[in-house]
């Protein structure tokens, strides 16, 4: 079968000499070289490919009878290449469009996995935006071997499982049964090929592979999230021939003993005395960013516990556009003052400013009774329990569900 990809990769003829096969190779790798043309990395593995088969006189012969898909078998078969590696890259990742069976592929991901870290920040690091500097440890491409794991020419593929990465064992389930278990290469460890250890490279100790540190700058932008992620393309393990995975950086917000986030929103409690409330206050509160914001509510605006005002335009910054940001709400609380605060007489000349009590009767006969209002503690339960239960029982008509327990407790 006649099947000349591999030469019309390189751009030469099937009858081309060894010297022009270098020549168109070695012309069109600088062109797709990736450090030059980062989008053509297919295209150069392709070439690489080309030339490493057109190359070799033995390979280009096979070839030449038998075509890619032959050329594929045989080294399924683990004889005929060395460069193992490159093989199942360009089939297992389909370059050439066949693909692998199932069988075939397995033993190599053509994607790293990614890496996740997570990184603290403050509310305030989200609101103002910051870079840190995170230290991460990651296995590197051995720099001394290539990530060949020892000299060129001693890597062998691994005999026990012939470089596939795995070995099928059958076990017996029953007459005419049996299944079929496939499991890591225990020689090889799944790699497909072995180094005999004098030949492997000292710096990796032949796992092309080293471990380095690393430090990576995060850009925390203004108004990221919690569990907003910043993805670092390619930044993870390398391994030789698998495209490295992702870092990926996982925001996460400590708690802040101010504010609360709700989107681009704060929100924060504040508690003013019963005179601030009823008397108008002023604050001044320290923002993110450090700014004093003043807030001045005049006298005569009464302000209820609960009640909650806003404060436009200063709550966090949109993300990617920090100038618009959210809103600041503050929500009140009123503390009221202690027991015996002030004496009768002051007491009276206080009533005299408070708006007037609404008038009241005490109704008259036999069915009046006064009882002492006491301190109630809910889970307090040994002085409500049983009475409190007979109380709902046989007053329940009388005076409703809830007025029943503390008035009974004490009975
Ligand atoms: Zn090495
Ligand atoms: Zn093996």
């Amino acid at each position: 079968m006649a099947d000349s990809k591999l030469y019309d990769l390189l751009g030469v003829s099937r009858n081309a000499s060894e010297v022009e096969i270098k020549k168109a190779y070695r012309k069109l790798a600088k062109e797709f070289h990736p450090d030059k043309n980062p989008e053509a990395g297919d295209k150069f593995k392709e070439i690489s490919f080309a030339y490493e088969v057109l190359s070799d006189p033995k390979k280009r012969s096979t070839y030449d009878r038998v075509g890619l898909k032959g050329l594929q078998e045989g080294a399924h078969e683990g004889h005929g290449f060395s460069s193992d590696d490159l093989f199942s890259q360009i089939f297992g990742g389909g370059l050439f469009g066949m693909g692998m069976g199932p069988g075939m592929r397995g033993r190599r991901r053509h994607r790293g996995e990614d890496t996740v870290h997570t990184l603290k920040v403050s509310l305030e690091d989200l609101y103002n935006g910051k870079t840190s500097k995170l230290q991460l440890s990651k296995n590197v491409i051995c720099t001394t071997c290539g990530g060949k794991g020892g000299r060129a020419g001693t890597t062998h593929t691994c005999r026990t499982c012939a470089g596939c990465g795995f070995k099928v064992t059958y076990r017996q389930l029953g007459p005419g049964m049996t299944q079929q278990l496939q499991s890591r290469c225990p020689t090889c460890s799944g790699e497909g090929e072995v180094i005999h250890e004098k030949d492997r490279c000292v710096a990796c100790r032949g796992k092309k592979v080293v471990n380095e540190t690393k430090i990576l700058e995060v850009h925390v932008d203004k108004g990221m999230k919690e569990s907003q992620k910043i993805y670092f393309r390619g930044e993870g393990d390398q391994q030789p021939d698998v495209e490295p995975g992702d870092v990926i950086i996982v925001l996460q917000q400590k708690p802040h003993d101010k504010f609360q986030r709700t989107n681009d929103d704060l929100v924060m409690t504040h508690a003013l005395s019963l005179t601030e409330a009823l008397c108008g206050f002023e604050m001044t509160l320290k923002h993110l960013d450090g700014r004093d914001l003043v807030i001045k509510h005049p006298p005569g605006q009464v302000i209820k516990p609960g009640d909650v005002k806003g404060i436009e335009n200063e709550g966090m910054p949109q993300y990617r556009n920090p100038f618009e940001r959210g809103n600041l709400y503050i929500k009140f609380d009123v503390l009221f003052p202690s027991n015996n605060f002030a004496n009768e007489v002051t007491l009276k000349e206080l009533e005299k400013l408070l708006p007037p009590r609404p008038t009241f009767h005490i109704p008259q006969g036999e069915h009046v009774e006064e009882v002492d209002l006491n301190e109630y503690d809910p889970n307090d339960r040994s002085s409500g329990g049983s009475g409190r239960q007979e109380a709902y029982a046989s007053d329940d008509d009388e005076y409703g569900p809830g007025s029943g327990g503390i008035q009974c407790a004490h009975q």
